[in-house]
């Protein structure tokens, strides 16, 4: 079969990626609505180039409700100077910018996960059009891709960098290179419960050096979280060889998702009590969560139980649980 032709992107980015010098600006998506008829939405960008050398491709507000990642790059968006650099770094600290402005995981505009909508499409929703960008536009510019995420509001992480078992054992060890120099207190091996539709897979398939972030949760961001992030980017930048200067080596414990039987799912809705933390020892068939049924008092709560020996890498974070969330995900220690 013939593949389609696409149309052009609506995008317009008011910055120009091949000029050297720093540039702020927009990716502009016309959005036509009831408040503005020929109205945009106005994606903020910053392209920071210097002379040939690798390109860095840096996101965060992939999701809307994940904080560390939109932090460190408005930071570095602010601060980083062109005579620093050698080659160029491309900033969108929130990829999904109607759900960042929301404060939400998935859009507004159209319910769209910016995660599960990848490769895109240009005569799509809006959050469609934005990935088919990335897709087409902002991916085949990078050499190496760091996307920042947290647990949002539902859950919460242990921070960790992480990059994806690949059938590519060369492109896989760039991968994890990048990771140990990021310097999180944990680096994991990740396993996704689905990767169709993800801009990792995206990413990777293209044959770019990507890695991602867990850094936290609960739809906020701490002091000790930002600063992992802030450290982390600039190191990735080191590493790659387009900022100057060391690496800040951190210690970094090593975790791998060995398979589904990490995840824990609730099989029914209540009120959710932790007995475990984040970072704790875990063993195979300990409750890591009882779930109360909160209609009536008397009755015995659900317990949710581990499959496997390991840590707590990422626990459900409000109080109350749905049948479906995830309740847990545990991750086993392995050397590097
Ligand atoms: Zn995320």
């Amino acid at each position: 079969m013939p593949e389609r032709t696409l149309r052009p992107s609506p995008l317009s980015p008011t910055v120009d990626f091949s000029a050297d010098g720093v540039q702020h600006g927009f990716l502009r998506l016309p959005y036509s609505r009831d408040d503005s008829a020929w109205g945009s939405v106005m994606i903020p960008v910053t392209v920071v180039k210097n002379g040939e050398g690798p390109t860095a491709l840096l996101t965060g507000g992939n999701h809307g409700d994940e904080y560390e990642g939109p932090i460190a790059l408005f930071d570095l968006a602010r601060s980083l100077k062109a005579e620093a650099v050698t080659g160029r770094v491309i900033i969108v600290p929130a990829m999904n910018y109607p759900a960042f402005l929301a404060g939400t995981r998935t859009s507004p505009i159209d319910r769209g996960n910016m995660n599960r909508s990848f490769p895109g499409a240009p005569d799509g929703t809006v959050t469609q059009k934005i990935a088919d960008y990335f897709q087409r536009t902002l991916l085949p510019l990078a050499d190496i891709v760091l996307d920042f995420h947290s647990g949002g509001r539902t859950l919460d992480f242990l921070p960790f960098c992480a990059a994806h078992i690949l059938p590519d054992k060369a492109e896989e060890a760039k991968a994890f290179d990048l990771v140990r120099a990021f310097g999180a207190p944990w680096s994991m091996k990740m396993l996704e419960i689905d990767a169709v539709g993800m801009y990792d897979t995206a990413a990777e398939e293209m044959g770019k050096v990507f890695i991602t972030t867990e850094l936290g949760g609960g739809g906020t961001a701490t002091a000790k979280s930002a600063a992992i992030a802030k450290t982390g980017v600039a190191n990735v930048l080191k590493a790659a060889g387009i900022l100057s200067g060391g690496v800040e080596t951190r210690a970094t414990t090593w975790l791998d998702m060995p398979d589904g039987n990490c995840f824990s799912f609730a099989e029914d809705g209540g009120l959710i009590e932790p007995l475990f933390d984040l970072g704790d020892t875990v063993g195979n068939g300990d409750v890591v969560a009882r779930i109360y049924p909160v209609g009536r008092t008397g009755a015995p709560p659900l317990e949710v139980k581990a499959k496997m020996d390991g840590i707590l890498a990422a626990r459900h974070f409000p109080g109350l649980v749905k049948p479906g969330d995830c309740v847990s995900v545990l991750a086993t220690v392995v050397a590097e």
